[in-house]
C-alpha cells in the first residue's frame, strides 16, 4: 500500500510536470547541411511567415551546437529523433567497418528488410517517436526525407512508416520493416514525372537583390572550378535539368519532400483532436547535395536558402489552414558546412584537404594507394621496423580500412608481425597527427580508459565513440580543413568538431512555446527533451534538459 502511495505521487509528480495538453501535431524540419551562419547571413531576405516565423514570433536559439565531433547525416538524424549523442544512439557514423565480417557497414542497413534493405536495426537508444507511441495507444509517427538514412533515423524504431526517394522510379519508397501505405505511395508518386517535367532548369531568383549579392557570397568565375560538376550540373545559373535525379540537386527537391508530407498528413488524418498526438519528421535533403558541390559562399546555396524560406512559408501556411493553433514545429539541421578550402584560401583563410581515402578494389601495391596514405604507410612501417616499398603488395598494409574519421587496423597482418597491437595503434596515431591539417588523434583504447578532465576535442571525439563499431584510431581536423574524396579536389564537406560544422539553428514555434530570442548553450539533442515535455512523455539523453521557451 506505501509502496502503491508512493508510485502514485511519483506519477502525480511526473506527469504534472508536462504540459497540460499536447499538441494535435508537431512537425520536426531538419534541414541537411543548414549552418546557423545561414540564418545570419540571409535573414534580410526571409519572406514574412518562412524561417520569421521562428525568428520574430517563436524561439530562437542562437547558440545550439552538436556537442559530438562527426558531424555526419546519419549520427545527426539520429540525434534529433532519439536525443542521443552517437555514443549512445549507436550511430557513430554514415558507414563503419564490419570487424567481424570483413565489410563496411551503412548506417541503416538492415538484410531482413525488403523492398529497400533498410531500417533503424543498428539504431541502439529509443527515440521521442517510440515514447510518444508507448504513451498514446493511436499516436502515429512518421519519418520523410529524400535520404532513406534521415527519415529512418529521425523516425525511430517504432515508426508507423519511414519514406524516402529513389530518383531511379522516380518516387517515395518504403521498407518491409514498416507498415506502409503503398496507395499513398502509388498516388503521390503519379505525380512526380510531371512535377519533374515542369522544373526544366534551376534559374536564380530575385529575392536577393543582384547589388548585394557580391557581400553575401564569394563566387567569382575564377573560383568556379573548384565546384564539383555532377555530370547533370553545370557551375552556373541556370542549372538544367534532365531527370529526377538532377532535380534532387536543386531547391525543387525541397518542394518534391515539403508537398509529400502535406499528403502523408491528410492521408493518414495526423493532428486530429483525438488525444492522440502524432508526429512528423521531415529532413530537407538537397541543400546537402548542392552544398556539397558548390559551397556554402556560392551563388546557388545563397538562392537555396532563400528558396528554402519561401517553400517553408508555403508548408506552414498549409498546416495553420489545417490545425490552426493546434500544432508545434520544430525547425533544425544535421550539421553545418565548411567552406571550399580553396575559396576559404582566396578569402585570405587558412584552410586544406586531407585525402586519406581508401584505394579501390583493383589495387595492388603500395604504389596504387593515395600519396597521404602511402607516406602513412611508410611512416609507420620505418617506425615499428618492417621494410615496405612501393612494391609491396596492398595486402600488407597496415591500414585495412579509412572511414572518416577512423582508420581500422589489419589484424591479421600485426598478428604474423608479432606486433604489440597497442604499439601500433599508437604509431599510426602519432605518424597521423603530422599530417598538415590534423588537430588531434586518438587510439581507441584512450577513448575507452576514463579520463576525468579531456580536452575538449577529446571530450567531442568521445561522445561520438562506440567500441565496436569505430575505428582503431580516431581523427579530427583543424577548422578549414576537410576530408577531400575528389580527384580533381573540388567541392567541401562536414563532420568536423569545429564551429562550422556543429552550430546549427534550434528553433522552435507554436502550441506551448514561448517566444523569445535565447542565448543559453544548448544541443539539437534537447529537441527530444522538449518536444517530449509538451507531449507528456520523457525521452533524450539524461545530459539534455528541456529547452527553456517551454510554457
Ligand atoms: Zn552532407
Amino acid at each position: 500500500m506505501r509502496r502503491l502511495t508512493i508510485a502514485f505521487a511519483l506519477f502525480l509528480c511526473s506527469s504534472s510536470a508536462f504540459a497540460q495538453t499536447p499538441p494535435d501535431l508537431v512537425v520536426v524540419i531538419s534541414i541537411d547541411q543548414f549552418p546557423y551562419y545561414y540564418i545570419q547571413r540571409f535573414e534580410t531576405y526571409f519572406a514574412a511567415d518562412g524561417f520569421n516565423r521562428v525568428l520574430k514570433r517563436g524561439a530562437n536559439f542562437t547558440q545550439s551546437r552538436y556537442p559530438y565531433a562527426m558531424t555526419y547525416t546519419g549520427p545527426g538524424h539520429a540525434a534529433i529523433g532519439t536525443g542521443h549523442v552517437p555514443a549512445d544512439s549507436g550511430i557513430v557514423a554514415n558507414n563503419w567497418y564490419e570487424r567481424t565480417t570483413g565489410t563496411v557497414a551503412y548506417c541503416v542497413d538492415d538484410a531482413r528488410a525488403s523492398g529497400s534493405h533498410f531500417s533503424p536495426l543498428n539504431l541502439a537508444s529509443d527515440s521521442l517517436g517510440d515514447r510518444l507511441q508507448e504513451r498514446y495507444g493511436k499516436s502515429k509517427v512518421y519519418g520523410i526525407s529524400l535520404k532513406d538514412r534521415a527519415a529512418i533515423l529521425m523516425a525511430g524504431r517504432k515508426a508507423n512508416a519511414a519514406y524516402w526517394f529513389d530518383p531511379k522510379l522516380p518516387g517515395f519508397v518504403s521498407s518491409s520493416y514498416y507498415r506502409f501505405d503503398k496507395p499513398l505511395l502509388d498516388a503521390f508518386n503519379a505525380t512526380v514525372p510531371p512535377f519533374v517535367a515542369t522544373h526544366t532548369a534551376w534559374e536564380q531568383s530575385s529575392y536577393i537583390p543582384s547589388a548585394d549579392l557580391g557581400n553575401l557570397t564569394h563566387d567569382l568565375p575564377a573560383l568556379r572550378k573548384w565546384k564539383t560538376n555532377p555530370r547533370h550540373l553545370d557551375v552556373k545559373f541556370p542549372h538544367p535539368i534532365e531527370n529526377a535525379d538532377a532535380l534532387t540537386y536543386t531547391p525543387y527537391g525541397n518542394q518534391l519532400v515539403l508537398q509529400f508530407a502535406e499528403r502523408l498528413i491528410d492521408a493518414e488524418g495526423l493532428g486530429t483532436e483525438d488525444g492522440n498526438p502524432d508526429l512528423v519528421f521531415v529532413s530537407l535533403s538537397s541543400p546537402d547535395y548542392l552544398g556539397h558541390a558548390f559551397g556554402p559562399e556560392s551563388l546557388e546555396a545563397a538562392d537555396t536558402v532563400v528558396r528554402t524560406d519561401r517553400d517553408l512559408e508555403t508548408f506552414f501556411h498549409d498546416l495553420d489552414a489545417k490545425f490552426g493553433s493546434r500544432w508545434t514545429l520544430a525547425i533544425t539541421a544535421d550539421h553545418g558546412v565548411q567552406s571550399i578550402p580553396e575559396v576559404a584560401k582566396d578569402m585570405g583563410r587558412v584552410a586544406g584537404r586531407v585525402d586519406l581515402h581508401n584505394s579501390p578494389k583493383t589495387a595492388k601495391t603500395f604504389a596504387d594507394l593515395v600519396p597521404q596514405r602511402n607516406a602513412l604507410e611508410k611512416a609507420m612501417a620505418k617506425k615499428l621496423g618492417v621494410k615496405v616499398t612501393d612494391a609491396t603488395p596492398i595486402e600488407k598494409a597496415f591500414i585495412v580500412y579509412f572511414d572518416e574519421p577512423a582508420f581500422y587496423l589489419n589484424w591479421p597482418r600485426i598478428r604474423d608481425l608479432k606486433l604489440d597491437g597497442e604499439r601500433v595503434k599508437r604509431v599510426l596515431r602519432d605518424a597521423v597527427k603530422e599530417i598538415d591539417g590534423v588537430s588531434a588523434a586518438f587510439t581507441n583504447s584512450e577513448l575507452l580508459m576514463a579520463n576525468a578532465a579531456p580536452s575538449p576535442l577529446e571530450a567531442a571525439v568521445r561522445l561520438s565513440f562506440r567500441a565496436d563499431r569505430s575505428g582503431d584510431v580516431l581523427l579530427t581536423l583543424k577548422p578549414g580543413y576537410i576530408w577531400n574524396y575528389n580527384n580533381p579536389p573540388t567541392g567541401t564537406t562536414h563532420g568536423q568538431p569545429v564551429e562550422a560544422d556543429q552550430h546549427v539553428p534550434t528553433m522552435l514555434w507554436g502550441n506551448g512555446i514561448k517566444p523569445g530570442s535565447f542565448d543559453d548553450a544548448v544541443a539539437p539533442t534537447f529537441l527530444a527533451k522538449t518536444l517530449g515535455h509538451l507531449l507528456g512523455v520523457d525521452a533524450g539523453g539524461e545530459e539534455t534538459r528541456v529547452l527553456p521557451c517551454v510554457k
